[in-house]
């Protein structure tokens, strides 16, 4: 049997590819690759043959394809799994091909590197010990205000991947869930040279987005609810009966 691997590919700068990824792209049997014109340009760029069959692989077509890629697996071959950027799977395609082979019982591993998540976490100076990733919020305003307001409680540090058309609207929804006081950072334009991260409340946050607002891929980290905050929006899980036990 052949192993299914996953790969993390460059978020933006190329010194980023690990070697391992680069021994894949040119010996795996099979590349599947969320858009096979971005994997043959990451080789080119990266000085390399693609030495195996290209096939694509992307959100529309990941649940048909996954058994077809896994009999290919089945009978030997190393298959290589990549998307646009980062770790496949996050937010990304990925997910059902792993799922599937775990049912068939057939080896899957990962290459790992870049990701957008954790290299925003590790530079936005919030606490890194408990976090959660929150993938994109919802692009309807009234989905995404409902969102925020179930995180309000959320105690651990925050990740949101973000585009440049809705950054203004959702920081306007996080102050209004999350107030103006919290601790957050905007990380855009990552490992490339025009990265940038702005530090600060979520209210100077909001007011640099207006004053000078940014371009490029983002990632929104915002520090989780105080004890009191948590306590505050949290829902009471006590009954009447309870409360009325709690009064006397
Ligand atoms: N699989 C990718 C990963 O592991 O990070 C994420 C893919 S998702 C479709 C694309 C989103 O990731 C962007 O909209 C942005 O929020 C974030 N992202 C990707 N590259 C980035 C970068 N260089 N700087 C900031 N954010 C980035």
């Amino acid at each position: 049997r052949g192993t299914l691997v996953l790969a993390a590919t460059p978020i933006g700068n190329m010194f980023d590819a690990s070697q391992r990824l680069k021994l894949l792209i040119e010996h795996a049997d099979i590349v599947a690759a969320e858009d096979t014109r971005r994997l043959y340009d990451l080789a080119n760029r990266l000085h390399l043959h693609v030495g195996g069959s290209v096939i694509s692989y992307h959100d529309h077509n990941e649940r048909d394809k996954a058994d077809d890629i896994l009999d290919q697996v089945e009978s030997g071959a190393c298959v290589l799994v990549v998307s646009d950027a980062g770790m496949p799977t996050i937010n990304d395609p990925g997910l059902a091909v792993v799922r599937r082979a775990i049912e068939r019982g057939l080896p899957v591993t990962c290459a790992p590197g870049p990701s957008a998540v954790l290299d925003a976490l590790a530079l936005s100076g919030l606490p890194t010990d408990r976090f959660c990733y929150e993938g994109f919020l919802p692009r309807r305003h009234a989905e995404r205000v409902q969102h925020l307001r179930m995180l309000q409680s959320e105690q651990r540090t925050m990740v949101f991947y973000e585009t440049l058309h809705r950054i203004a609207d959702s920081i306007d929804d996080v102050m209004d869930a999350f107030g103006p006081h919290r601790r957050m950072a905007l990380c855009r334009e990552l490992t490339k040279n025009y990265e940038q991260i702005r530090r600060g409340t979520v209210d100077e946050i909001r007011q640099s987005i207006i004053d000078d607002p940014p371009r490029g891929e983002m990632v929104l980290v915002i520090e989780g609810a105080s004890e009191d905050e948590a306590i505050a929006a949290a829902p009471s899980s006590l009954s009447t009966e309870d409360l009325a036990v709690l009064a006397i």
